[in-house]
């Protein structure tokens, strides 16, 4: 961030002041966003704050490009600055990952997974069937082969990390199309320790014979290793495809090396390019030169025209994400997530696999007899903003669970480090000791409704406050 304070401020006064032209409603909701967000202790995950420039990038002309194809190879004629800024993501992705394909025209993680999916179909189902029938399209094929070939394609299975073990929505549940699409099952952690079983999951990759492993997470706290899953994988011939939506800033950041990167372990990566990684919301798929064919296939196969004003961004975050500091950003994101474990534990508080190793941290509220819906209630109530989230056998399913999922990602970027990660740890348990769950109309206690002393939520809110206040957030925006 190297532009002057001057610059950014009047690019985003500017900006606001030609909406408010046209529809002031807008413009107020845009400016009452940076006020919310400034005021606001977020812990959620999954999200962060995408620098000004990387804002900057997404309010502009290139919107109004239709680009569909690839890269030179474009349905619409004009694409030359739309090829430049892809051009430039994908050098970026494929530096910064050491990937030798990527493809960044995702419109978000469930496209990515769409398009990975889509592409693995095709290379393993779709194009053998086209060689055994000796045609080049699948316009060439007879009525008889193209419904043989339909079936087959429905016919799919795949082995995916289940919800409440921290899996992702997208890794085969029925509420997804991933769900319908596939013959799924799911693996899990080992009920004692709460950490993946790897020996568990060999077995049923034996059993099942998926076509695809996913790896990857929304809620796990702690590390995959990515060698062992793909020698899963090669062992009963699946394609291993890892999901790194949460934490591919942490791999972008050198943090997670070696076993832990899945870049080169997995034939195909998918992520998210707004959470840990920092960008614009969107996707990305990185992976193998056999799949990459197929991979860039991603529209027409699910996606319609790219949106090359996102492209812009994430190009700008892709190389943001490759300057030096993004590696001390990305150790600082673990080391507070540590620090916060550690804070929450010894306040007696009980974690999913006892602690982190990454980005999150999943705290147990069972112990202060709360449900997850209550406990996201009430630290909401005090300005703390958290997520319930299932854990591993939840005896309050996936709608009031029994967990809070905790992330670091955000409030790193605004410049929190230990010591304020063990205040927090500190306001977090006091309003969880001091909430309990209502009485229902029935007598029993409620899953969804809590109590909690307003001096309580009032108290932790202000101390929340002072601890923002030295972190101010976009300090180099001021609206006026
Ligand atoms: C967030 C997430 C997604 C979905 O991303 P969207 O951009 O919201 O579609 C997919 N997979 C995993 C593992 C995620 O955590």
């Amino acid at each position: 961030m190297s532009t002057s304070a001057t610059t950014e401020s009047t690019a985003f006064r500017s900006a606001l002041e030609v909406i408010r032209g046209v529809e002031p409603r807008v413009a107020d909701a845009i400016g009452q966003e940076i006020a919310d967000q400034r005021e606001s202790l977020k812990l959620i995950a999954s999200e962060n704050y995408a620098s000004p420039a990387v804002l900057l990038a997404m309010g502009n002309w290139l919107s109004d490009k239709y680009a569909e194809g690839t890269i030179g190879r474009r349905f619409y004629a004009g694409c030359r600055n739309v090829d430049t800024v892809e051009s430039l993501a994908v050098e970026h992705a494929r530096a910064i990952f050491g990937a030798s394909h990527a493809y960044v025209q995702p419109h978000s993680g469930i496209d990515a997974n769409l398009v990975a999916f889509w592409a693995v179909l095709s290379q393993r189902v779709e194009s053998p069937a086209l060689q055994r029938a000796q045609v080049r399209h699948v316009n060439d094929l007879s009525e008889q082969d193209w419904a043989t070939l339909r079936r087959e394609l429905g016919d799919q299975r795949m082995l995916g990390m289940s919800l409440d073990a921290g899996g992702h929505l997208t890794h085969g549940f029925r509420p997804n199309i991933s769900g319908k699409m596939f013959d799924q099952r799911s693996y899990g952690t080992d009920p004692a320790t709460g950490l993946l079983d790897y020996e568990a999951l060999r077995k049923t990759a034996r059993e099942f014979r998926p076509l695809i492993i996913v790896a990857g997470y929304s809620a796990y706290p702690r590390l995959v290793n990515f060698r062992i899953m793909r020698e899963i994988a090669d062992e009963v011939g699946a394609t291993l495809m890892v999901d790194m939506a949460h934490f591919a800033g942490l791999v972008a950041g050198k943090v997670l090396t070696g076993d832990f990167d899945p870049v080169p372990h997995a034939q195909i990566v998918t992520t998210t390019t707004h959470k840990s990684l920092r960008g614009p919301r969107g996707g990305m798929v990185l992976c193998d030169a056999e799949l990459a064919e197929h991979v860039d296939r991603g529209c027409p196969m699910v996606l319609g025209g790219p949106l090359p004003h996102v492209m812009a961004a994430k190009a700008v975050a892709l190389a943001e994400a490759r300057q030096i500091d993004f590696h001390a950003y990305a150790q600082r994101i673990v080391d507070n997530a540590k620090a916060l474990a550690e804070g929450l534990l010894r306040r007696g508080a009980r974690l999913v696999t006892g602690g982190t190793d990454n980005h999150l941290v999943l705290l147990d509220v069972s112990g202060y007899g709360l449900t997850g819906r209550q406990a996201e209630s009430a630290l909401l109530d005090s300005g703390v903003v958290t997520n319930r989230n299932a854990i591993p056998q939840d005896p309050n399913g996936a709608w009031y669970t029994s967990g809070i999922r905790i992330g670091t990602p955000a409030l790193t970027t605004r410049g929190l480090g230990a010591a304020e990660m063990d205040e927090i740890a500190d306001l977090i348990d006091t309003v969880l000791q001091r909430t309990e769950p209502a009485t229902a109309a029935s007598g029993k206690p409620s899953k969804a409704q809590h109590l909690l002393d307003e001096a309580v939520s009032t108290q932790v809110a202000r101390r929340a406050a002072d601890l923002l206040s030295a972190f101010p957030l976009y300090p180099t925006v001021d609206l006026g």
